[in-house]
């Protein structure tokens, strides 16, 4: 009789963390669900990545630079892609390329899980990377410190977590997010988030009262 094979872990992609840290639904409805959607903002972003061949942002004190390296690990089960790696004296620096506002901790948490695969894969430490705003042409740099690795190395658990359960989390809280998400029409929050509303009414309502409301009623 044959054994059962274990399932294997699902691999999370550099990008899932930061769509994570964005909205946890919005993470599961791409790579979970595969409902990935353009915008203006993602159509706009594609474009500023395949224009980072061209581009001349990165530091001219570097002694080499690769642009849209492969990433992986295989401790952490990670995979994707690096814009701009600067192989400098003090070991490799990430940059990430980012279009119109950035958000920091998802952003952040996305360059150093890059940073983490570049320690596993030529086996140096990585202790700073930037993040490049290309309309704005500046960058801000990122200190990899361990509060910052253990947060993405928990953002990575959890991705994984979702991906392993295929769970879509609730629309996210604040509403303002999703101004900006390219998947507003796959997601439909505010239909959720009233389905949500409307469900707690029913159960409210439908509730076995005890003795004291019935004496109160
Ligand atoms: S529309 Fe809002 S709740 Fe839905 S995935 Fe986007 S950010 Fe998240």
């Amino acid at each position: 009789m044959m054994e059962d094979l274990p399932t294997p872990e699902p691999l999370v992609l550099l990008s899932a963390i930061e769509h994570y840290a964005y909205c946890p639904r919005q993470c599961a409805l791409i790579h979970v669900e595969q409902g990935y959607a353009d915008n203006v903002y993602t159509v706009r972003g594609k474009h500023a990545h395949e224009r980072v061949h061209q581009d001349h942002a990165a530091d001219p004190e570097s002694d080499q630079v690769m642009r849209g390296l492969g990433l992986y690990s295989d401790r952490l089960g990670l995979i994707g892609k690096a814009d701009l790696v600067e192989m400098r004296a003090e070991g490799p620096y990430p940059v990430e390329y980012k279009v119109g506002r950035v958000h920091r901790a998802p952003a952040e948490l996305q360059l150093c899980a890059q940073a983490l695969c570049l320690e596993e894969m030529l086996g140096r430490p990585v202790p700073r990377g930037a993040i490049y705003r290309i309309a704005a042409r500046t960058r801000r740099e990122v200190a990899f410190t361990a509060a910052l690795r253990q947060r993405t190395l928990e953002t990575i658990e959890t991705v994984r977590d979702l991906l392993r359960r295929s769970y879509v989390p609730p629309p996210a809280k604040n509403e303002r997010l999703c101004r900006r998400c390219s998947l507003r029409d796959t997601c439909l929050p505010q239909v959720v988030r009233e389905e949500a509303r409307l469900r707690g009414f029913q159960s409210a309502l439908y509730r076995i009262q005890d003795k004291s409301e019935l004496r109160e009623g």
